[in-house]
Parts: C-alpha cells; sequence; structure tokens
C-alpha cells in the first residue's frame, strides 16, 4: 500500500489521543529524518525510549574504565560514541587527552590484532550494545581463546531490552497505549521475545522496520489495535523478523555470557537486564581481575536530564541545557552524544 494511502487508513481509524512510544534509537532518528511526527494526527504522541545503547551507559561504567586505564594501565578498546560519553570524572576522550591509549574499532574482532602485535601491554575491550551486537562481541571472546591471547580484559555492558522495557511499564511515570518493537533486536530475540512482557501488561505491541513506509505501516497497525481495543504482539518487519529470532547468534551470545544485573543510566541497576560473562570465560573478566570499587559521585550541578529523556517522561526540548550549553559539538550528556539519541535527533531535526 503507498505511503499516502496508509496516512489516510489512519486518519479514519484514529480518533483517540494516544501515546506510542519507540524503543530504538534508530527509530527515533528515522520518524524524525523522514517527519513522520509531523504527517501523523496530532492526537498520536510519539515519545522516544531508551533503545540507544550509548545514552543508556552509567556514569558508573564510565568512571570504572577511566580509574582501570589510570590505575593498571589497561588500553582501551571500545567503539564510536562510547568514548564522549561523560561520567563524572570526564570522557574516554579526557583519558585520551592525557596520553592514554584509547582506541576506536569498528569491529571486535580488530582488538585481537592489537593484543598480539602489541604482547608487552595489557588491553581492555569494552563490549556495548544491545542483542544485535553481543553475538559478535562473543564470537570475539571464543577466537581469542582459540587463539591463547592473555593480554585482552572484557568489559560487558551489554543489555538485553525488554527488562527496560519492563522497567518503563513498573514505573507507570507515563501511560503507553502501544510500544513500536525494535526492529534490528528482534531480528535476534524473534517476535518471542517480547511474549512475556506482552502476556504481562498486555500493551498494544508491533515489530517495525525503519524505512519510512514500513515505520508507517506499522504504525498503522498499532493504532488500529489500539481502535478495536483488542491487544496484539504483532510482526510487522517479517522479511527480518521470525518467530524464533536467530537461533545461531542466540547460541554464541549465551555459550560466552548469562543473565547478570545491568546499571542503566535513567532506570538504575535492572536485575537480569544485563549479560555478565560465564565461568569459562572468566579469565576475561575485568570485574573479576580488577574488582575497583567506584562510588556513585553525587553532582548537584549537573542539570542533564537524559535520565527523564530515556524514560519519555521529558523531552529534549524541556532540559534548560538543550541547544543552549548542549549540542551535539558541545554534548554535556549521552543523549546529544550519540547518534541514535534523542536529544541529538531533536537537535538535528527541529524536534519541538
Ligand atoms: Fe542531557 Fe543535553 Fe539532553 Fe539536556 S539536552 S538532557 S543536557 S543530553
Amino acid at each position: 500500500m503507498e505511503l499516502k494511502d496508509l496516512l489516510e487508513k489512519i486518519r479514519t481509524i484514529s480518533t483517540k489521543e494516544i501515546n506510542i512510544m519507540e524503543f530504538c534509537g534508530t527509530h527515533t532518528h528515522e520518524i524524525f529524518r523522514y517527519g513522520i511526527r509531523e504527517i501523523l494526527p496530532p492526537n498520536i504522541h510519539l515519545l522516544s525510549g531508551p533503545g540507544c545503547p550509548v545514552c543508556v551507559t552509567a556514569e558508573e561504567d564510565i568512571d570504572y574504565i577511566i580509574a582501570l586505564s589510570q590505575e593498571y594501565n589497561l588500553g582501551i578498546i571500545t567503539f564510536g560514541d562510547l568514548v564522549n560519553v561523560p561520567g563524572s570524572l570526564g570522557s574516554l576522550n579526557y583519558l585520551r587527552a592525557r596520553g592514554k591509549e584509547v582506541r576506536v574499532v569498528y569491529s571486535p574482532l580488530e582488538s585481537l590484532n592489537i593484543a598480539k602485535e602489541n604482547p608487552h601491554k595489557k588491553y581492555l575491550l569494552v563490549g556495548i550494545g544491545f542483542e544485535t551486537t553481543a553475538p559478535n562481541l562473543a564470537y570475539t571472546l571464543i577466537k581469542a581463546t582459540e587463539e591463547n591471547i592473555k593480554n585482552l580484559y572484557f568489559l560487558s555492558l551489554h543489555k538485553l531490552t525488554p527488562p527496560a522495557m519492563k522497567a518503563i511499564l513498573d514505573m507507570g511515570e507515563i501511560k503507553l497505549d502501544g510500544i513500536i518493537g525494535p526492529g534490528h533486536v528482534s531480528t535476534i530475540i524473534g517476535r518471542v521475545g517480547w511474549k512475556e512482557i506482552f502476556e504481562k501488561y498486555r500493551v498494544p505491541f508491533v515489530i517495525m522496520g525503519f524505512k519510512p513506509e514500513e515505520i508507517v505501516y506499522g504504525i498503522y497497525h498499532l493504532v488500529k489495535i489500539i481502535e478495536e481495543g483488542e491487544p496484539k504482539l504483532l510482526n510487522a518487519y517479517e522479511r527480518s523478523v521470525k518467530e524464533e529470532g536467530n537461533k545461531h547468534a542466540l547460541e554464541v551470545m549465551y555459550k560466552v555470557f548469562k543473565k547478570g544485573p545491568a546499571n542503566w543510566r535513567g532506570l538504575g541497576i535492572i536485575e537480569e537486564s544485563g549479560l555478565v560473562l560465564r565461568e569459562e570465560f572468566e579469565d576475561f573478566d575485568v570485574r573479576r581481575i580488577y574488582p575497583l570499587k567506584i562510588e556513585k559521585r553525587v553532582d548537584n550541578y549537573n542539570p542533564c536530564k537524559c535520565g527523564e529523556v530515556l524514560r519519555g517522561v521529558l523531552k529534549p526540548t524541556e532540559c534548560p541545557l538543550f541547544g543552549k550549553a548542549c549540542t551535539p559539538e558541545y554534548p554535556k550528556g549521552p543523549c546529544m552524544v550519540s547518534s541514535e539519541g534523542t536529544c541529538s535527533a531533536y537537535y538535528l531535526y527541529g524536534g519541538v
């Protein structure tokens, strides 16, 4: 069906004020990029959720990486935007500016070569991301074991998405009428990965792709389900998402990791929402080898509202720093740092 026909159908069936949350940061950016908020009826309110791995990284985790580098002289290997995320002591770029080794890689497998080429040095690979990236990191550690690499440690900041969605529903800070399910994550965990949450909360849930017509198609189904009053968990991204997900990726992921607690910016510590190393891989586990205690520093002067933005209770434009002291060039919080962050989407595409 054509985009304009879908929009016409949405206008025809949509009768009430509804709040829909898109979990995923990529959805947030695509929705802004294509102006989808503007073309939907004004009674459909889209809220952004916590689905940006960089944004939900806790300050204490950044502080821990900085402390490890400073106290034990570990070279840091990680990905993209994480180097700009502020902890209470600064970002990983702050380490770089002080002469510490901080490398950004595109593939975690690059860390194996770095460790092999520098046998006299010790490296920390910081793994970040949801179910989409964790299988690659798991594969890297399997290879590191096979190649008997001894100077590479690992810190898992990997997080699982359903427990975060559950935490938001449990908090009940906002009335949610429907959820836009993340397409990439669902490709790994399948429609079945959301079943438990759906059955408990009965909030209409539609998994969607990322092209504008896929998003509008998914929103049409979500609005239809909401209006009919019969909650459903629907997969509207069938070309990528299978009922059971990607079994091979899940097998690799759970060969190396098991579920454990994770610290989410804005949501706090959520049990069973993270991926921690299994005993067989504990020789890589930097938390076991260097168990530094990092206290949470309360900074009463930091007005960043990223936590509230990630829970969908505040729009970035309601943060006093937005577009003034905080811009993509000079970000004050991770929601502006990340290319998937809600604050950066509002800034880049002029959200209100
Ligand atoms: Fe934090 Fe900047 Fe977003 Fe405000 S605009 S919530 S300071 S990231």
